[in-house]
């Protein structure tokens, strides 16, 4: 054994013993209401793809008549000759779709969010966070080299305190979610909205778990909030009810040449596959249209079933969204919970530290609008079981 390894060894031993070390499964299937795992069907309570578009035939053929005009591989960055017809149009499509006036394609979400915020701050300013705010935003702001401030969750007079604190900072760049991806609550984005113009803030949210779902025009929780036009910097993903893959970020065309010209996660990397990129633009027609609405209605009715069945079950939660949480505590525990519902048939992972703080494992369960109202009844009566199992176990 090399140092590496006894030293790398030890400490995976040591996330073991703490219910932390993670694996990674392998899925045969398209996503899906079902999926095959491991050689085995399950019902899937796991997948950000909730309107269940990832494996929809006319997101297919969009990628396949992109796939066999441009081929696999775009080549290099999209500065170089990567890019594509593909991506002009899909650019054009999340600009109208989002009502602003441009809009920026990156490799994913997480390249989004780092290549944009270490773009916009530097040496000097401050990124004030919420404290649930995803990994890519606190990875963007400790790439930037600007101070990281941190309020509790929702806390706006934590918001506040920071802004006035922050007076002497050269520019303070607030970032959120706007739908916080493990607890599916949702940010007081009018307030802060109040709070960012009173301070002279800019304000950056992400939409990653709010884009296609919110709102009359499905654009999100700035659009429900009625504050679209007084937001900086929308960051959202082609990853989740877009059925894709990839993130993007809409705002003023100054904001998108700065950038075109500043954002390192978008000048350093290859394009998008054209295919990905084609698809995500059907997506986006999809997501308007009637259809669109149909499975909206769809989701957001499963979305209630889900809410109700758990509450019935004595499972409090703050959810405004298709992420459902039971949040369980203990690390182990919560291991144990996933594995029992696999054993009947069920996949949902146990989230974990690094994750979500320690003592607040918990099992993410997401709604898709591909769930029947069986299947969610099924998820029901196999959780409702395994909890009070646990909670005999411990008394
Ligand atoms: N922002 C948030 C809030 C997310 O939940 C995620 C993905 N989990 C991302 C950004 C990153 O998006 P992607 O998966 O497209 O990289």
């Amino acid at each position: 054994m090399s140092n590496l390894d006894d030293q790398v060894g030890a400490e995976l031993e040591q996330w073991g013993a703490d219910g932390l070390y993670r694996t990674l499964r392998t899925v045969d299937s398209a996503q899906g209401a079902r999926i095959v795992l491991d050689g085995r069907e399950f019902l899937n309570f796991s997948s950000n793809d909730y309107l269940g578009l990832a494996n929809d035939p006319v997101l297919k053929r969009a990628a396949a008549a992109a796939l066999e005009k441009f081929g696999v591989g775009a080549g290099a960055s999209r500065l170089v000759c990567g890019n594509l017809r593909p991506y002009e149009e899909l650019e054009r499509k999340l600009a109208a779709f989002k009502g602003r006036e441009a809009a920026l394609v990156f490799g994913s979400g997480y390249a989004a969010n780092v290549g944009t915020i270490a773009a916009l701050v530097g040496a000097g300013d401050v990124v004030i966070l919420d404290k649930l705010d995803h990994a890519s935003i606190i990875d963007g702001t400790r790439l930037s080299g600007a101070a990281l401030r941190v309020y509790p969750h929702r806390n706006l007079k934590k918001l506040e305190d920071i802004l006035r604190q922050s007076g002497s900072a050269r520019r303070k760049l607030i970032v959120t979610e706007t739908v916080f991806s493990m607890d599916g609550d949702l940010a007081p984005l009018a307030e802060i909205v109040e709070l960012k113009e009173k301070h002279g803030a800019w304000l950056m949210i992400d939409e990653a778990h709010a884009t296609g779902l919110y709102a009359k025009n499905r654009r999100g929780l700035a659009e429900a909030a009625g504050v679209e036009d007084r937001i900086d910097v929308t960051l959202g993903t082609l990853s989740k009810a877009l059925g894709s893959a990839g993130g993007f970020v809409v705002g003023s065309q100054t904001l998108i040449d700065g950038l075109r010209n500043r954002a390192r996660s978008l000048i350093y990397s290859t394009a998008l596959p054209p295919a990905i990129v084609a698809a995500a633009a059907a997506a986006v027609d999809l997501v308007m249209s009637d259809e669109g609405q149909q499975r909206r209605d769809r989701l957001w009715r499963n979305v209630s079933q889900m809410k109700n069945g758990l509450a019935a079950l004595g499972v409090a939660n703050q959810s405004r969204s298709p992420i459902v949480p039971i949040v369980i505590g203990d690390e182990r525990a919560t291991v144990e919970a996933s594995k029992k519902l696999s054993e009947r048939g069920i996949f949902v992972p146990a989230i974990r530290f690094p994750t979500v703080p320690k003592g607040k494992a918990r099992l993410r369960v997401t709604v898709t609008a591909g769930h029947t109202s069986d299947d969610i009844r099924g998820f029901l009566s196999a959780i409702g079981v395994i909890l009070s199992e646990a909670k005999n176990l411990s008394h």
